[in-house]
């Protein structure tokens, strides 16, 4: 099932396609992801598209109604085997969608908890992973990876602790968001009543558990990118995870890339991004890895 990594280029429509809605599936859907190297099957806790951020960049469309009020677990569990069976049979492989990369649709590099919104604010998030890891061992999916994409909100509920020690047991890969280095711009660019304080709280004690990736999203607001002491606060609150005990696998640095909900939250250069990255390897000596 491992495959070696391969180059997907962002040109590619499939890469640039993120819809979540695949057939009449709710809580499954199939993406050829870049940072995922591959083909990444999401799993949707959100289908009522609730989230505790409301990011200037946000994609969900929030002005039409979700598809269900809650996940229903016998058929989230019946819809990810089909998928998942429906990729290994290569019947994804014949799909319209797929077709600049059929090859890519066989290996299931990870399955994500991701979607319309923060997967950690459904409340039984522990029976949803263990849902989800059952059947990734049903179907011998061993090198899959379980990843939880987060806006770290959540990760103090008891229920959320649970789940990513049953996501520890079945190859489990944590991709924490930090996006600002201090509480001003975090409101500015996530807009949350949640305090920063307790987002970095949350990751820290989530890293000290196991590493985790910091998925990081740069971008111009105001026709501006993010200033150089706003860039160096945020380096620090990595390197004060770190001088915490938290263990940061690596950051993934990227930028927006589709249009977004504020006209004034647009995208950085690649120039501008890499210049980010650049800082922050040489102020926090982590590997930094930019997808533009
Ligand atoms: S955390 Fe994700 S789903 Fe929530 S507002 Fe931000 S981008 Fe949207």
């Amino acid at each position: 099932m491992a495959t070696a990594p391969v180059e997907i280029k962002n040109t590619l429509a499939v890469v640039q396609d993120h819809t979540r809605v695949f057939q009449d599936l709710v809580f499954v859907y199939p993406v050829i992801s870049r940072r995922s190297r591959g083909l990444s099957v999401g799993v949707n806790l959100n289908p009522d598209k609730r989230c505790n951020f409301d990011c200037v960049y946000c994609e969900v469309d929030r002005k039409t109604p979700g598809r269900a009020e809650s996940v229903d677990l016998a058929q989230l569990r019946r819809e990810l085997v089909w998928l998942l069976r429906y990729a290994l049979d290569g019947g994804l492989a014949t799909q319209a969608k797929f077709n600049e990369v059929p090859e890519l649709t066989r290996a299931i590099r990870d399955i994500a908890f991701s979607g319309d919104g923060e997967p950690t604010m459904v409340p039984n998030f522990d029976e949803c992973v263990q849902v989800v890891a059952d059947v990734k061992r049903e179907l011998g999916l061993t090198d899959t990876k379980l990843v939880l994409i987060t806006d770290s909100a959540g990760l103090d509920k008891a229920s959320v602790r649970r789940g990513l020690e049953l996501m520890d047991a079945a190859n489990g890969e944590f991709w924490c968001k930090l996006d600002a280095g201090t509480e001003g711009y975090y409101q500015l660019v996530n807009r949350s009543f949640v305090k920063f304080e307790r987002i970095l709280r949350n990751i820290l004690e989530t890293a000290r558990q196991r590493p985790v990736i910091i998925q990081s999203l740069f971008l111009q607001t105001k026709g501006a990118p993010m200033p150089p002491e706003e860039l160096a606060a945020y380096c620090e609150r990595l390197n004060e995870i770190v001088r915490g005990g938290g263990r940061i696998k690596e950051v993934h640095a990227y930028t927006v890339a589709r249009p977004t909900p504020e006209p004034w939250a647009t995208k950085l250069t690649k120039d501008e991004l890499q210049a980010i990255a650049a800082t922050i390897r040489s102020q926090t000596g982590l590997r930094v890895e930019v997808f533009d």
